[in-house]
């Protein structure tokens, strides 16, 4: 297959120049155009993209979090990773785990040593897991992610693991679906080819063209529910943008689904490690500049922020159409409990604790959601979709948001967050305006409160 055809090079550098073209008054008419949450074409997003003014850069941020408000309410998803392996073959030029590093302590984990990690995870509240690892065909091969999620599924209360994987054949992928995965998230780090090149110059991660086809294959295998991102800080930003909607615009004509959520890492320092050449770095004002053209390009796709990011911007990105964040992570394997920074793939730089991101969500007036009801009932990929897009969402996760994070509350608040939490829900119950829902909503409260679980 001609993946040209997918990621086209001319076109991206052509729709960049014509949206530098585009005057500051059309500016507004895409922004409104973008608040009608119906998304916007590569053309208008190029055209935000390239915004400099403080007052059109205010008015894109107050249109993203309007989108976000009306489409997912008030709901932020949280959950944390779980590395269970650093070891890899590649040479990524900006990762710790890189073959190269000889200064990282390598090692993969076991299924009992995955089982402990993942128990530390749910002893803070999670009940997200989105699996990592590095690619070593010996060590990080389907039997290890596939007995990594069985033995977490079996044994712990996580009730969906995604996983950032490198990508796999049809037959791995079908694997993978059997064991219960949830959102299948590859990043292609950057779409332009010369600069791939360069970022991956040994191992399996150099053939651009297999890892942009990995969701070709694993939709092959009946998984439909895919993360896509970049690298943010690897090339020009605008041609990284404007190459991941593309993307996702091919996934939803050839597929019928876009993706389901689109990740924002941002490159982060490495202990012991230098990348050499980093001319496109990001400042704070350009990420939240591409967070805002995800938002109102493709309104229904989550859009998941990491703990790459200050704890400040971090609380000040929650407004602005994020829709999924980790919190408490580590990113070395057995993280959880030993605390080695010569074995992390990167610096994290929000260190806060789960409880204490719950309560800036709650002083924000968010709802942290622990919801996996979705996938549960097999609401993924086109079905998802569908649902996400009429009305009755709405309500409905604000329900299962409100349960999920009284359980929470029940299980793991400490009293700070309990105090802030609970006023939280009241509201937050207030705001079901379907008495049929609300009724509901308060009853299963009440067994919640006597000991039921979700
Ligand atoms: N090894 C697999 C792969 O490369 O697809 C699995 C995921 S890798 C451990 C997770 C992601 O971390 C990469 O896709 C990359 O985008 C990101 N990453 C790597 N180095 C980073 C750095 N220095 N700062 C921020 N993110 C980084
Ligand atoms: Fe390995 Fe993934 Fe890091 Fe590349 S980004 S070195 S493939 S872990």
């Amino acid at each position: 297959m001609d993946t040209n055809k997918i990621i086209d090079e001319v076109k991206i550098e052509e729709i960049i120049e014509a949206g530098k073209k585009v005057e500051a008054r059309y500016i507004q008419d895409i922004i409104q155009k973008g608040k009608e949450a119906k998304g916007i074409s590569l053309e208008e997003a190029s055209a935000l993209l390239q915004i400099e003014d403080a007052s059109l850069l205010s008015e894109l941020f107050q249109a993203a979090s309007e989108v976000k408000n009306n489409i997912y309410g008030k709901r932020i998803v949280v959950f944390a990773p779980l590395y269970t392996s650093n070891e890899c073959t590649n040479n990524c030029l900006y990762c710790g785990f890189k073959v190269s590093n000889k200064n990282l302590n390598r090692r993969t984990l076991n299924v009992d040593e995955t089982i402990y990690e993942a128990q530390e995870i749910v002893n803070q509240g999670h009940k997200r897991i989105l699996l990592v690892c590095g690619e070593d065909t010996r060590k990080t091969n389907i039997k290890h992610i596939t007995e990594s999620l069985k033995a977490i599924y079996d044994t712990t209360d996580i009730r969906r693991i995604n996983v950032n994987a490198a990508p796999m054949s049809v037959e791995d992928f079908r694997l993978l679906k059997e064991a219960g995965i949830g959102t299948y998230q590859i990043f292609q780090e950057t779409y332009h080819r010369e600069t791939y090149k360069k970022m991956h110059p040994s191992g399996l991660k150099k053939n651009y063209d297999y890892r942009l086809l990995a969701i070709n294959r694993a939709f092959e295998a009946g998984i439909d529910d895919i993360g896509i991102g970049t690298l943010l800080g690897l090339y020009d930003y605008r041609f990284d943008v404007l190459a991941t909607l593309m993307h996702a615009q091919y996934l939803e004509a050839e597929f019928n689904v876009g993706p389901h959520t689109i990740s924002v890492p941002r490159l982060r320092p490495v202990v012991n490690t230098v990348l050499e050449e980093t001319p496109y770095n990001i400042t704070d004002v350009e990420f939240k500049k591409i967070i805002a053209v995800y938002r109102l390009t493709l309104p229904y796709t989550g859009i998941i922020l990491s703990t790459r990011e200050p704890a400040e911007l971090r609380d000040e990105l929650f407004n602005l159409g994020v829709s999924q964040v980790s919190a408490g992570s580590k990113t070395n394997p057995g993280g959880y409990h030993f605390n080695d920074e010569e074995a992390e793939q990167f610096e994290t730089s929000d260190g806060r604790s789960l409880n204490e991101v719950l309560q800036v969500i709650c002083k924000q007036g968010h709802l942290p959601s622990f919801c996996t009801a979705c996938y549960r009932a097999n609401r993924t990929g086109e079905a998802f979709m569908e649902l996400a897009k009429g009305a009755e969402i709405h309500e409905f996760c604000q329900s299962n948001a409100i349960l999920t994070f009284k359980e929470h509350l029940l299980d793991y608040g400490n009293n700070e967050l309990c105090k802030v939490g609970n006023e939280l829900l009241e509201n937050a119950l207030e705001e079901i305006l379907n008495d049929k829902i609300k009724k509901e909503t308060i009853d299963k409260l009440k067994e919640t409160e006597k000991g039921k679980r979700d």
